[in-house]
């Protein structure tokens, strides 16, 4: 009886208020929890999947929604036979639901979709990867790898059959590769495309087998090929090769081989973008001083003149001494050197005595408490407390 039945915002969940993609939100949710395909013999679920769809059917309606709004349940009452029956569904559009809730649930779908036309389509893309060193990386370099492809088995042409056989029409998809779920049950309209179980999507069936390919059509092969990296890669870069991919569709062209490129971390180097960092080590008198050092580049040893009074952690910059560009190899990063100031471990007793006069003579040192001054402490603490 019409009285007996749920207000449809509260079947759905929503509020009165709800605009169109919160009530598609909501019956999309339950759908998918009470579609009868996921509740097997599940009466509840069959009911309560009705019951949301008629709510549906009406709210995403503007018309329908606007006289349901006026009028409640007496705007559709054909009878007083509960649900279903006699409900006119024919306003509203599942489709797009059921495409997405469907696609979800078996997998149908975009990825298989070309394989039951009979245009040439590319094939699909490989991806691999190699490893080189941070110098192969900043000079370009040549390798071979080694990968098992697949090919179209020449011995069937690439169609599975044993030669002087054919590959027969599926008799379950009539050769179209897919096939059609009705939901008659509910809405005669609802449809679902999904791949031929049969004959996986091929619309083919192949009943005496190649040989040579086992009746895939194709045979795996292990090839060399050249991939020529290019100087100033990147870690995680991929290089291109056109056509090296899994063979082409119906006459169509292999897809590419894409070659992921790894560089090993090197002791000295790091690099960012086009920059390349690294630290040196230098002497302390060589910091006071200044003075001639060598610092690794990638394009090796360089001269650099350090300026005298250089702080530790001081960087430096030799411009262009970075990486490549990779479109034009003219133009480079710059290599950043922090300089790391040594303080000696060890020395001499004539280095000490050294360093002792030389405190002496420049009369800086600093924080040091001096020998022999026993107020020392107290003062600093003092000095320090004060400020
Ligand atoms: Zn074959
Ligand atoms: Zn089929």
């Amino acid at each position: 009886m019409a009285e007996d039945k749920r207000d449809y915002y509260e079947v759905l969940g929503v509020n009165k208020n709800a605009d169109e993609s919160e009530i598609k939100k909501a019956y999309r949710a339950l759908a998918k929890k009470y579609h009868p395909d996921m509740n097997p013999g599940d009466k509840e679920a069959e009911k309560k999947f009705k019951e949301a769809s008629e709510a549906y059917a009406v709210l995403s309606d503007p018309d329908k929604k606007r006289q349901y709004d006026q009028f409640g349940h007496a705007a559709f009452d054909g009878g007083a036979s509960g649900f279903g029956s006699g409900f006119d569904f024919s306003g509203a559009d599942f489709s797009d639901i059921f495409g997405d809730i469907f696609g979800d649930l078996f997998g149908t779908g975009r990825s298989r979709s070309g394989s039951s036309s009979n245009g040439p389509m590319k094939g699909a893309n490989i991806r691999t990867s190699v490893r080189i060193t941070f110098e192969e990386s900043v000079k370009g370099v040549d390798k071979e790898l080694e990968l098992t492809l697949k090919d179209v088995c020449t011995n069937c042409g690439g169609n599975g059959a044993r030669p002087g056989t054919k590959p027969e029409t599926c008799p379950k998809c009539g050769g179209k590769g897919q096939v059609v779920y009705t939901q008659q049950s509910l809405f005669g309209m609802v449809r679902n495309v999904s791949a031929c179980p049969d004959c996986r999507g091929s619309g083919k069936i192949i009943k005496d087998k190649c040989p040579e390919c086992h009746g895939t059509g194709y045979i795996s092969n292990k090839k060399k090929i050249q991939v020529s990296i290019p100087a100033g890669i990147d870690n995680g870069q991929s290089v291109r090769i056109r056509e090296k991919g899994e063979p082409g569709i119906n006459g169509g062209p292999r897809g590419d081989l894409l070659v992921e490129v790894v560089i090993q971390r090197h002791p000295i180097f790091q690099r960012n973008d086009m920059d390349v960092y690294s630290t040196a080590p230098i002497s302390f008198a060589v910091a006071a001083l200044g003075g001639e050092i060598y610092i690794d580049t990638v394009d090796g040893k360089v001269i650099y003149e350090v300026k005298a009074g250089t702080q530790t952690d001081t960087r430096v910059r030799l411009k262009g001494k970075g990486m490549p560009s990779l479109r034009n190899n003219q133009i480079r990063g710059d290599h950043y050197v922090t300089l790391i100031v040594q303080v000696p471990e060890r020395l001499s007793s004539d280095a000490k005595e050294a360093l002792r006069e030389f405190d002496k003579l420049t009369g800086d040192t600093l924080n040091a408490v001096e020998e022999g001054s026993d107020g020392g402490k107290e003062k600093k603490k003092k000095g320090f407390w004060n400020k």
